[in-house]
């Protein structure tokens, strides 16, 4: 999952993105609201933390020009405490939640996660498929109850199917949702990585979908042990 941050206070621009980092995202980051949407409009994220006080553009006009423009990735609205017409004006122009300064970074992954897991239509916190089960609230991942150890790029890369299950997700989105803008992006990486994943998990739950991508199916109640 890769997630872009717009904040300009700097210091909590980084407090924020190694929170989002620890907790196993990619993470971009902007500092203005120019820079922020014009990330926004060409990269795909999977959510937005987006201040609402920012120079060049402020973050009202930053999430109503991507909605004008059919960008729909969920948005996070970082608001002032006193200042509850942004919050309306933040929610009007097409932001799907926000969190009062000063915050607990608990709360902003906490809402992250929902709103990830909500775009992708999982109302529970809990992804399972089969035996296989992902807990996105403390990032766990187990088969038949037993725990699984994987790296973050691994976890990233489960995620990010199991967020999308029966669809078959191609190379190119994998890539482009688990690393940032800054790394080399090489598909045959991808391949290497569903390879130890599926190593790890020991089931057969990730299909190759031939010339079009990987897919992990819902309806996988045989564990996919056939
Ligand atoms: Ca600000």
């Amino acid at each position: 999952m890769r997630i872009l941050v717009v904040e300009d206070d700097t210091e909590l621009n980084r407090q924020i993105c190694m929170a989002l980092v620890e907790a196993g995202y990619v993470v971009d980051k902007a500092y203005d609201g120019e820079e922020g949407h014009y990330l926004g409009d060409t990269e795909p994220y999977d959510a937005v933390i987006l201040d609402i006080g920012l120079p060049q553009m402020d973050g009202v006009s930053v999430v109503e020009k991507w909605r004008r423009d059919g960008r729909l990735m969920p948005v996070l609205m970082l608001t002032a405490r006193d200042r509850w017409s942004d919050k309306v004006a933040g929610i009007d122009a097409g932001a799907d939640d926000y969190v009062t300064k000063p915050f607990h970074i608990e709360e902003v992954l906490a809402r992250v996660r929902a709103l990830i897991r909500r775009t992708a239509g999982h109302a529970s916190s809990e992804l399972v498929c089969g035996s296989l089960q992902l807990d996105t609230t403390t990032s766990r991942v187990s088969v038949d109850g037993a725990v699984i150890k994987l790296t973050s790029h691994e976890f990233r890369l489960l995620s990010y199917l199991m967020h999308h299950m029966d669809k078959i997700v191609s190379r190119t989105e994998l890539i482009e949702h688990l690393y940032d803008q800054d790394f080399d992006r090489d598909s045959n990486t991808v391949e290497v990585f569903v390879g130890r994943l599926r190593k790890k998990i020991g089931i057969d739950v990730i299909e190759t979908v031939r010339g079009m991508g990987y897919r992990i199916k819902a309806d996988n109640s045989d564990g996919g042990k056939s």
